[in-house]
């Protein structure tokens, strides 16, 4: 499962960066993952349950802030808002589309003490 391996190296990167700031307990950390980039929250938060356990995760609460994902049509100039299997330009049927907007998976911040 693709998640799984995008929340390993999230907990990777929380836990080194916690350890540097003296945090040995995290309470929250939150995400932002975009439309267009495909990772499904449930599967992320169940990633994350399965995997934070015996970390100073544990007890973390994580947050999924989903970004609106823009296409933008390079043919006709036309955007619009992203949606799952859609390939094609609503106005004009092309298929030469760019994501502008909503294709990250980032921490937004974490908190601990
Ligand atoms: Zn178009």
């Amino acid at each position: 499962m693709h998640e799984f391996s995008l929340i390993s190296e999230l907990l990777e990167t929380v836990m080194e960066s916690a350890e540097k700031n003296g945090i040995s307990n995290v309470a929250k950390i939150k995400l932002i993952v975009g439309e267009c980039h495909g990772a499904l929250p449930e599967a992320l938060s169940f990633a994350f349950k399965a995997l934070s356990s015996d970390t100073v995760c544990s007890d973390a609460e994580l947050e999924i802030e989903t970004k609106k994902g823009i296409l933008l049509c390079t043919t006709c100039g036309h955007e619009f808002s992203y949606a799952i299997l859609q390939s094609m330009c609503p106005e004009c049927g092309s298929f030469y589309l760019d994501i502008i907007s909503g294709r990250e998976l980032r921490i937004d911040y974490f908190e601990g003490e």
